[in-house]
C-alpha cells in the first residue's frame, strides 16, 4: 500500500510514499494530505472472520491493510500492547473494559436501535486516546528501528494536549513540547496535563490564548532549519496513522450493533460529533473498505461549516472572529483540517481540482452546488445535521432521565442530530467522543448534579502540577526547547 497527496505528489510528480515513511510527517510537501493510492478492501470472508477478534487484533487487521511496510508480527504486538483493559479501564459500572469501545444500547426510538460506542475510556476520557495511544507505541517503534529522536511540538486548547502526553508518556527517545493558553482551560483538563510528572513531558503555559499557541507552533514549524535540527514533529489530526487507528473502532462498532459474535451482516448507520473531520473521515474510509455502513452522519455545534456543506454544498469558513466558543469546545472549528481528504473522494481523485478548491478555502471558501461531486456526497452516505447548547441542554436531561445514561455535551450533539436521520430497522449507533466528567459546568447546568468521575480522578484537581509559564514570544520558545531537548 503506497501514499500519495491530495494535491498530486506521487500521483502527477514524485514516487508514492510507503506507511512507515509518512508515519512521523504531517502535510505532504506540496502541501496537501496522505491518503493511499486506493481504499484496501475487506471480503466477506474477512468481514465474518473479524467478528471474532478481540480489539487488539481487529486493529493489526485493519493496520495490516495499511501498513505493508512494518510486519505483521509487530503490529499484532504494537496494538496488544496498546488496547488493554488497563488502559482503558474507565468504563461505566458493568460494562466490560476488555471490549475497549464497549457499545451501550441506550433504546428502541422510531422502530430502530439508538446506541452509544463509548470511545472515551482511554487515560484522559476523550475518543483522541484510540488513535494516539497507538501512536504512541507506533512512533517508539519507528524511531527505535533508526535509532532517532523525535520532539513533538502542539498546541491545545484541551483534549489533544493531554491525548498526546498519555500516549507519550516514558516513550524511549520521544520528547513532548506541549503549549497551552495559561488559566484558560478547564480545571479538570489543566490537572491532567500539567500534574504529569514524566521527565520527557514539558507544559509550557503560554500567557496568550489558543490562536497565540498555534501561532508559535506554525512559526517554529516553518524555520525549517530549527525544526531540523531539533528534530521537531506534530500529532496533529490530519496524521494518517491516526485516522487508520480510527477506522478500526468502526468495524467493532458495527460488529456490536449487528449482534456481536453471532450476529449477522445487515447495514448500520454512525452518528459522528465532528470538528476537524478526522472521527468521520474514518467511517468514510471504513465505508469504502466495505464495511456495511448505511450512513454516516455529521454532527456539529454551533460552528456548523460542515453542516451547511453537506446541506447545500457551500463550504464557507468562518473567520476566527466568528468562531463561536461553545459548551461542546472541542468541536469549536472554522476550518476542519482533515475535510481535504474527503473533498478528493468527492473530486473523484482529481489532485489539481482538490488544490484549486483549497486555494479558493484560503479565500473564504467554494460552492460545490448543483456539481456532480456534490451528487457524490449522498452516493458516499454522508448527511448532517446541529446542534445549540439548548439543544445539548435538552438532550442531556432527555437522555438521563429517560435511559438513566449521563453523556457529555459532544456526544449531546450526536444524540441529537442523530435521532433526526434515524431510519426503521437500521440501528444507529452514536460515538461517545468524551466523558462528562470533562465538561462539570454544562452536566451541573442540565442536571443540577456533579456528574460520575471514574475511579481514580477523584483528587485529580489537588494533585502537584508542573508547569512553566512562558511569555507569548516565539524566541523565548525555541530557546526553551533547544534547552530541553538534549540535542
Ligand atoms: C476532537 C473531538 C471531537 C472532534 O473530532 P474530529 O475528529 O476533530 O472531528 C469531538 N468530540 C471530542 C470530545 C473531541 O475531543
Amino acid at each position: 500500500m503506497k501514499y500519495i497527496s491530495t494535491r498530486g505528489a506521487g500521483l502527477t510528480s514524485g514516487e508514492p510514499q510507503s506507511f512507515s515513511s509518512i508515519l512521523l510527517g504531517g502535510l505532504a510537501p506540496d502541501g496537501g494530505l496522505y491518503l493511499p493510492t486506493e481504499y484496501p478492501q475487506v471480503s466477506a470472508d474477512e468481514l465474518r472472520a473479524w467478528r471474532q477478534l478481540s480489539y487488539a487484533d481487529l486493529a493489526a487487521k485493519v493496520l495490516a491493510k495499511f501498513a505493508g511496510d512494518i510486519p505483521v508480527e509487530v503490529l499484532a504486538d504494537l496494538t496488544r500492547r496498546t488496547y488493554t483493559a488497563e488502559v482503558y479501564r474507565n468504563v461505566r459500572p458493568g460494562e466490560d473494559a476488555t471490549e475497549i469501545t464497549p457499545l451501550l444500547p441506550l433504546g428502541e426510538e422510531n422502530g430502530t436501535q439508538l446506541s452509544l460506542l463509548a470511545l472515551s475510556n482511554g487515560p484522559t476520557l476523550a475518543f483522541k486516546d484510540m488513535a494516539m495511544q497507538l501512536l504512541g507505541n507506533l512512533f517508539e517503534y519507528a524511531l527505535a528501528q533508526h535509532g532517532d529522536a523525535l520532539n513533538i511540538l502542539g498546541a491545545t486548547s484541551g483534549d489533544t494536549g493531554s491525548a498526546a502526553e498519555y500516549a507519550m508518556r516514558g516513550k524511549e527517545g520521544i520528547r513532548v513540547f506541549m503549549l497551552s493558553p495559561a488559566g484558560k482551560m478547564s480545571a479538570f483538563q489543566t490537572a491532567q496535563m500539567y500534574s504529569l510528572q514524566d521527565p520527557n513531558i514539558f507544559n509550557l503555559a503560554v500567557e496568550g490564548v489558543f490562536d497565540d499557541c498555534q501561532d508559535i507552533v506554525k512559526a517554529v514549524s516553518n524555520d525549517h532549519a530549527y525544526k531540523a535540527r531539533y528534530k521537531i514533529g506534530t500529532v496533529n489530526s490530519i496524521n494518517w496513522a491516526r485516522v487508520v487507528a480510527q477506522v478500526v473502532y468502526y468495524f467493532k462498532g458495527y460488529f456490536a450493533a449487528t449482534g456481536g459474535k453471532s450476529g449477522q451482516d445487515g447495514k448500520v448507520s454512525f452518528t459522528v460529533p465532528s470538528g476537524n473531520f478526522g472521527n468521520v473521515c474514518a467511517g468514510h474510509i471504513a465505508r469504502m473498505m466495505g464495511l456495511p455502513i448505511h450512513k454516516l452522519v455529521v454532527a456539529t455545534n454551533e460552528n456548523d461549516v460542515l453542516d451547511e456543506f453537506f446541506r447545500t454544498g457551500n463550504y464557507r469558513v468562518r473567520k476566527s472572529a466568528e468562531t463561536f466558543h461553545t459548551s461542546s469546545p472541542s468541536m469549536d472549528i472554522s476550518k476542519a483540517s482533515n475535510f481535504e481528504r474527503f473533498l478528493f473522494d468527492l473530486l473523484d481523485r482529481d489532485a489539481q481540482a482538490t488544490a484549486a478548491l483549497l486555494a479558493k478555502v484560503e479565500q473564504g471558501g467554494f460552492d460545490l452546488s448543483g456539481t456532480d461531486a456534490f451528487a457524490r456526497v449522498a452516493q458516499f452516505g454522508f448527511v448532517s445535521g446541529r446542534s445549540t447548547h439548548a439543544d445539548r441542554v435538552a438532550t442531556i436531561q432527555d437522555v438521563a432521565k429517560r435511559y438513566d445514561v449521563v453523556i457529555d455535551t459532544h456526544t449531546a450533539d450526536g444524540v441529537k442530530v442523530a435521532r433526526e436521520a434515524l431510519e426503521p430497522g437500521v440501528p444507529m449507533v452514536v460515538l461517545e467522543t468524551a466523558q462528562p466528567a470533562k465538561f462539570a459546568e454544562t452536566i451541573r447546568e442540565a442536571l443540577h448534579r456533579e456528574p460520575p468521575r471514574p475511579a481514580g480522578f477523584e483528587q485529580l484537581e489537588s494533585l502537584p502540577q508542573r508547569v512553566e509559564t512562558v511569555q507569548n514570544d516565539v524566541a523565548r520558545v525555541k530557546a526553551y526547547i533547544a534547552e530541553h531537548t538534549g540535542l
